[in-house]
């Protein structure tokens, strides 16, 4: 059976994007595959040095994934830093990773335009990193969103360059997702994606609560509908479509489809109904989190349990890497 490695920084609330890109695929993979689910705590450094919110954030987002219906005794549920073979595995991987690569990557020129004051080099080499993640467990399938589809594709030469060079130890791994295409939740705004760290009023956070969700909803961009029928959606309005096709059911979307198609859509209707379809949706998962939250017991143990099992996976693949590598001496 394949082996599946997913992960998400712990920067913030999840938010819906976190949550179609990547786990609601978790949750599905882990009846059917062997799956290594990790909390990314290393990655969050190159962003955000600080750690005073990190316990909590840990805490938070480990219980929304305990949420959203991850089961800790299916999958291996884990924190990056507390898997130490991570670190290892990065640092043979970085004589794999040309600089020149690195610097070409989409999201490290726009991790540099946001935290212009603080290109350090793990920045620079996160995609290293992520393939360390996912190459530490063997892994072949990748569940992503679409913004990631680049970082796969440089685990990929990164295998295979290791591969190659050393024989052949891992897959080359692939992104998936359940449906044919990966996933991008587009922000309210319009303008790029959902995201932790980005502009917090366009993304709708499984934390957020029922009058926020709906407040922010009923301030995405629209316009005062087509003119004429059958005209193509502008990006804004076809972002609105998406966001209800992933919350509402099919027969809403058919009825606003249509309206927009003969002119006559109403948006704020629109909103309204996607803004209580998404509280139907978000405040079952909030309610769940902050409760599984409280019970820090449970988390460490969750926490314990995933790491021994993460463990013992890493320790198997580093046997092999060193041995491929030549570094056995007696
Ligand atoms: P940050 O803002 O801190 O960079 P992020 O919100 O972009 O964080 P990550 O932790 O980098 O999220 O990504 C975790 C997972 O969520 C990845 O699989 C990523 O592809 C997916 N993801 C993040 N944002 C979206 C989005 N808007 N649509 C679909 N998938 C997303």
């Amino acid at each position: 059976k394949e082996i599946v490695m997913g992960g998400i920084r712990p920067t913030g609330f999840l938010h819906l994007g976190n949550y179609f890109g990547a786990l609601r695929n978790f949750v599905r993979m882990q009846d059917e595959y062997p799956c290594f689910f990790m909390l990314a705590d290393l990655h969050s450094l190159t962003t955000h040095p600080d750690t005073k919110e990190l316990k909590n954030n840990i805490h938070r987002v480990l219980a929304e994934h305990l949420a959203s219906g991850l089961n800790p005794d299916k999958c291996a549920l884990y924190c990056q830093s507390h898997v130490f073979e991570t670190a290892e595995l990065y640092l043979y991987l970085n004589m794999m990773s040309m600089v020149g690569e690195l610097e070409k990557t989409p999201t490290f020129k726009d991790k540099v335009r946001q935290h212009p004051q603080n290109v350090n080099s793990g920045l620079l080499t996160y995609p290293v990193l992520q393939a360390a993640d996912i190459l530490l467990h063997r892994a072949h399938l990748v569940p992503v969103g679409k913004d990631q589809e680049q970082h796969l594709e440089m685990a990929r030469n990164i295998a295979g360059r290791f591969n190659h060079r050393y024989g052949d130890v891992f897959p080359e791994p692939v992104a998936f997702n359940f449906g044919s295409e990966l996933v991008k939740v587009p922000s309210l705004d319009g303008a790029g994606k959902m995201s932790k760290s980005e502009n917090q009023y366009a993304t709708l956070y499984l934390s957020d609560p029922d009058d926020l969700i709906r407040k922010k909803v009923m301030k995405a961009t629209t316009d005062s509908g087509p003119k004429e029928p059958n005209t193509p959606k502008p990006d804004y309005i076809e972002n609105l479509f998406l966001l209800m096709k992933l919350v509402s059911t099919p027969e809403v979307v058919q009825k606003f489809e249509a309206d927009y198609n003969a002119c006559t859509i109403r948006y704020g209707d629109m909103k309204k109904q996607l803004a209580e379809d998404m509280v139907n949706f978000i405040s079952p998962i909030r309610e769940k989190a902050a409760a599984i939250q409280q019970d820090t017991e449970y988390l460490k143990k969750v926490m314990v349990q995933g790491a021994e099992k993460a463990r013992v996976s890493a320790q198997a693949t580093m046997k092999v890497v060193r041995e491929a590598m030549g570094l056995n001496y007696y």
